[in-house]
């Protein structure tokens, strides 16, 4: 709850300093500095050895204004209000920097995933949504997949949405299996978005692709697609992180074996790796760093010790807003969360679109769409950035809270 909390304020902080720049007055950051609506939720769930559990779910709408609410929904023990309060104002700066017609929404349930079994993960998925129906919907709030939820539990919940609407709600949510209406690109969509910025970021530094060094904190989806990616593109993916380890070899790891291979336990001395701890990852030598994993991993602490030129932030809240200080004093190029990890909601933009017009777009239509929303958006933080004299942060958030500012303007609700 301490570390969620300072999520929070720090949010606050940097959207007001943004704000402010844009010249709004204090009624605006009182109305935007915390969620529309926050719902709290108790789901019964019939267990698989006839007992009844009852499992904490939230759904945050951060601002309607400027369309409607649009976010993920994740299933983890350590779920917390603050969380998600956090989570969906982040989700108002994503659709903003990205141009979409959305506010931020997010959703989250108190459980275990590993621990449940498919039934009863399907109990949970219908449950949640039967209870936060009163206030989501194709024009009011559309979630989507977060940690530890995926197409099927997308699938249980528009089929529990349609259910209840005796329609077929395919725009009720995104991140479907294809067959339900789901988008081509939407699984990698994240990690292709990271992967746009780091080659945008890669021009402005003038290093070719083919001589970037990389290293990837995390290897669950976004963290093993981006390294493949990036791997198949010509860099050199010379640090990867599993779960409580983390590889080195300065002339390069073969992703393709490491992906293969992924439970194999000796991977590190079959392919002659280095075993390094996934703190020491972060302060690998190399040209490009993607925390990819979980929150709070760059700090005070550590930050002075970064030797990486571009830090990409594809996990959500990686780097402190001292740390940040700290590696824009060092030169370093930050690409912050709020644009790094903006491809997911991106296509599901995309698939929300198709659904509502009922023509689907192929893998390379898709591709394209996103390579240039991705650039159009990269452009335009360097480009306040650089104009404005801060940092790569403070300028994602002045580019990504402008849109729901000047719509709540025009409403006049502030
Ligand atoms: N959960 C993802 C995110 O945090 C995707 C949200 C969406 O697709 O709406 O960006």
């Amino acid at each position: 709850m301490g570390k969620t909390s300072n999520l929070i304020s720090s949010t606050q902080s940097v959207i007001h300093e943004a704000l402010d720049m844009l010249g709004f007055d204090e009624g605006m950051y009182d109305l935007i500095k915390e969620p529309e609506r926050l719902l709290k939720v108790r789901i019964p769930v019939h267990m698989d050895d006839g007992s009844v559990k009852v499992f904490t779910g939230f759904r945050a709408q951060h601002s309607d204004a400027a369309g409607p609410t649009k976010g993920g929904i994740r299933f983890h023990p350590d779920v917390t209000e603050e969380e998600v309060i956090a989570l969906s104002m982040w989700m108002t700066l994503k659709a903003g920097i990205v141009g979409l017609p959305y506010g931020g929404g997010k959703g989250g349930v108190i459980c275990n995933p590993k621990e449940l079994s498919d039934k009863e993960l399907e109990g949970i998925s219908r449950g949640y949504v039967r209870a936060i129906s009163q206030i989501v919907g194709p024009a009011k709030d559309i979630p989507a997949p977060d940690v530890y939820t995926n197409a099927q539990v997308m699938a249980w919940m528009m089929d529990e949405y349609s259910v209840k609407h005796s329609d077929n709600a395919f725009e009720f949510i995104t991140g479907k299996p294809i067959v339900l209406g789901g988008s081509q690109g939407r699984n990698t969509a994240t990690a292709m978005g990271a992967v746009i910025c780091v080659e945008q970021a890669l021009l402005k530094r003038g290093i070719k692709i083919g001589d970037a060094r990389v290293v990837v904190q995390g290897f669950g989806n976004a963290g093993s697609f981006i390294s493949k990616i990036l791997y198949d593109k010509g860099a050199k993916i010379v640090g990867v992180s599993r779960s409580t380890r983390a590889l080195y070899d300065p002339n390069g790891i073969d992703i393709d074996y490491i992906i293969e291979h992924k439970d194999k336990v000796d991977v590190a001395k079959e392919l002659d790796l280095e075993v390094v701890t996934n703190e020491e990852l972060l302060e690998l030598e190399c040209d490009i760093l993607i925390p990819a994993a979980i929150a709070n991993q760059i700090t005070v602490e550590n930050a002075g010790r970064i030797r990486a030129d571009i830090i990409c932030e594809a996990a959500n809240g990686p780097t402190t807003q001292e740390a940040t200080a700290i590696l824009t004093e060092n030169g370093k190029l930050i690409v912050p969360d709020v644009l790094a990890s903006a491809g997911g909601v991106t296509v599901s933009y995309f698939e929300w679109v198709q659904n509502k017009q009922g023509y689907y777009w192929n893998d390379e239509e898709i591709h394209e769409l996103l390579v240039r929303k991705m650039k159009e958006s990269f452009d335009e933080v360097y480009r306040v950035h650089d104009t404005r004299r801060v940092d790569m942060r403070l300028a994602a958030y002045v580019v990504g809270i402008k849109r729901t500012a000047e719509a709540i303007r025009y409403r006049h609700w502030a």
